[in-house]
């Protein structure tokens, strides 16, 4: 096989995988503590989605009120609604403060109080003194935070010496005998040639899967890859069935409107006018965590109160706001509301709907970033030389339900934490050993098949069956008999994928090879998405059934693993919840019964 693909080699101490906010703060770390770092991307970095996070980053600097990262710490947990490991959540709340002070410090221009330090806004979930307060913690560069702190990244990453690959397509993890991840196969997409990057270690930071999904906030390209990789590489995927609705996509077009706007004051209301959220979350009522509020809203449409002539969605109002502060604080949402709904926020209310937004699971890894798995009984093996950051890890800081901004949090405290990791166990220009001739085998073979599939049905067609299966069976609420069909029609889904047509056979500029790789990446992803969640009986966090309503923690407090192999066949495993800390400085919060 191989001697049919000529493949260009190359030799670096670490390959990170994507260009995001996860992958550029990992690459100018590695880089900048000596190790030879190669970036790949399939899209130019500033493009990766993190360019559109809008509300902001979580850090309990305090500066707009009293704050500690232990009420960070206790919030995160409660909002994981207990399915969160407490070391990582420790790790991350701890580590945010000087993680804000350093972007600073790279350069991110965040928004600024009177007194010249960096603003800070209310998040749903965020709270001080254990739920008593409410927090001010979420750092924001107006409505565009992500577009700062990835521009900045980016300019730190080329300041120090990172190579980047930019538009190369990373096809399949090299694993060799004993488990070890080798290094990379990518397909240079301007030309056709495959480069087999040989490292010590690979760092996935592909980002999120949403694109599983019919309607989501995320960008095209949120195609789940790297866990498409592991998938194929034998690796399972952790707590897939929670997948986050955020409250509040324009109705239509899915694109985000922040929950920063609630957090500006903004409210949402039913057909009758009533702020209903009143109702549901009496204290912290529109800044409620997003799966508590995504359900409420989901309830006021079912039972009527829907707002426009389908009466299938719910208004966000912004016109008592001030719209002087619109302006200096929301004007990229301002902006979105025009074109996307027509709407003047200083006038008229923004039509809105949950929509998909982020997915909680990803690769298993400990708070160094490092992948791991279960074998021979202990469940946190470290499978060698392979690590993942960013939304394509699950750490797992977020459990069953992220808070908002701590996401923009996870990619900088994790990106950082894996360039540390690689530091203290990779000795810069360590030999390489030899892979074996047939190393790249198994992604030549699967290149190979898909580039000359002439089956009978398009990518674009299966696409569709895969994203609407999603959005009518894995939705905000679900149901013993919705997934039971769903785990169905999606294992037809991913069967119909042997009939796939792919219709140009070229190498160079392939879009429709390109979609199909992606797609199949997907697939993996959607199957394991609906099988763990049929298996999960219980309600927890994002994942809603209304067969469980309660969530159990006798019998489901645990993290769900699944593997999917390449006919579709899934195996599921359980592994406990990290309940402990890493240090003295904070004490294990119990599981209680989660209400704001
Ligand atoms: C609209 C929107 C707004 C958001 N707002 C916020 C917010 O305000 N605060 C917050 O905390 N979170 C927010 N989030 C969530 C957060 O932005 C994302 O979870 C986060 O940006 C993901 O970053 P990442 O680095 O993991 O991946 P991404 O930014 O998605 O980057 C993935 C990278 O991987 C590369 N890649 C993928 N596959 C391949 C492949 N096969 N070969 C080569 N390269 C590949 C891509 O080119 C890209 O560079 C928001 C999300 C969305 C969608």
């Amino acid at each position: 096989m191989s001697d049919a693909y000529k493949i260009q080699e190359h030799k670096y101490d670490v390959v990170v995988v994507g260009a995001g906010g996860a992958g550029l703060r990992a690459t100018f770390g590695l880089a900048q503590k000596g190790l030879r770092t190669a970036c790949l991307s399939k899209v130019f970095p500033t493009r990766s989605h993190t360019v559109a996070a809008q509300g902001g980053i979580s850090a309990a600097l305090g500066n707009m009120g009293e704050d500690d990262w232990r009420f960070h710490f206790y919030d995160t947990i409660k909002g994981s609604d207990w399915l969160g490991d407490q070391d990582a959540i420790e790790y991350m709340c701890r580590e945010a403060i000087p993680a804000i002070i350093e972007l600073e410090h790279y350069g991110v221009p965040f928004s600024r109080t009177e007194d010249g330090r960096i603003y800070q806004r209310p998040f749903g979930g965020m709270t001080t003194h254990y739920g008593k307060g409410t927090a001010q913690r979420t750092c924001a560069a107006a409505d565009r935070t992500g577009h700062a702190i990835l521009h900045t990244l980016y300019q730190q990453s080329l300041a120090h010496s990172a190579e980047f690959f930019i538009e190369f397509f990373a096809l399949d993890l090299i694993m060799d005998e004993e488990g070890a991840c080798r290094g990379v196969l990518a397909l240079e997409m301007a030309t056709g040639q495959l480069h087999l990057f040989r490292a010590h270690g690979v760092v996935l930071a592909t980002g999120g899967y949403g694109r599983a999904y019919f309607s989501a906030t995320s960008a095209h390209t949120c195609t789940g890859d790297g866990g498409g990789m592991a998938l194929r590489a034998g690796l399972p995927l952790q707590d897939m069935e929670f997948v986050q609705f955020h409250p509040t996509g324009i109705y239509g077009a899915g694109c985000l409107i922040t929950e920063g706007v609630r957090g500006e004051g903004g409210i949402l209301r039913n057909a009758n006018g009533e702020r209903f959220m009143e109702r549901y979350a009496p204290n912290a009522k529109d800044l409620a965590s997003r799966d508590v509020v995504s359900r409420s809203m989901t309830i006021e449409i079912r039972e009527g109160r829907g707002v426009g002539p389908k009466k299938d969605h719910i208004h966000l109002d912004l016109t008592h706001l001030n719209p002087a502060d619109i302006h200096e604080k929301l004007p990229g949402i301002a902006e979105t509301a025009k074109i996307f709904a027509g709407v003047d926020v200083t006038k008229q209310p923004i039509p809105v709907i949950p929509t998909v937004h982020y997915n909680m699971g990803g690769l298993q890894t400990n708070y160094h970033g490092e992948v791991v798995t279960l074998k021979d009984g202990n469940p946190d093996h470290v499978v060698p030389g392979l690590y993942a950051i960013g939304e394509a890890a699950c750490v797992s800081v977020h459990g069953a339900n992220r808070l908002g901004s701590n996401s923009l949090l996870d990619l900088v405290v994790f990106g950082r934490a894996v360039a540390n990791r690689c530091a203290e166990t990779i000795r810069p220009g360590a030999p390489h050993k030899a892979l074996p001739a047939s190393a790249c085998d198994r992604s030549l073979a699967n290149l190979d098949r898909l580039r000359h599939a002439d089956g009978g049905t398009p990518t674009a067609m299966i696409r569709d069956d895969m994203q609407r299966t999603m959005q009518n069976n894995a939705a905000v609420f679900r149901t013993g008999e919705t997934l039971q069909e769903g785990v169905q029609k999606i294992r037809a889904v991913f069967e119909s994928f042997q009939d796939v047509r792919v219709s140009d056979r070229s190498l160079v500029w392939n879009s429709d090879l390109i979609e199909t790789l992606e797609l199949q990446n997907l697939l993996g992803q959607a199957v394991a998405t609906m099988v763990s969640a049929e298996n999960r009986k219980e309600s927890r966090g994002a994942h809603a059934r209304e067969d469980y309503p309660e969530r159990d923690d006798v019998n489901w407090h645990k993290h769900t693993l699944c593997w999917v192999d390449e006919k579709g066949n899934t195996r599921i495993d359980y592994r406990p919840v990290h309940m402990y800390t890493l240090t003295k400085d904070v004490d294990v919060v119990p599981p209680k019964p989660r209400t704001y």
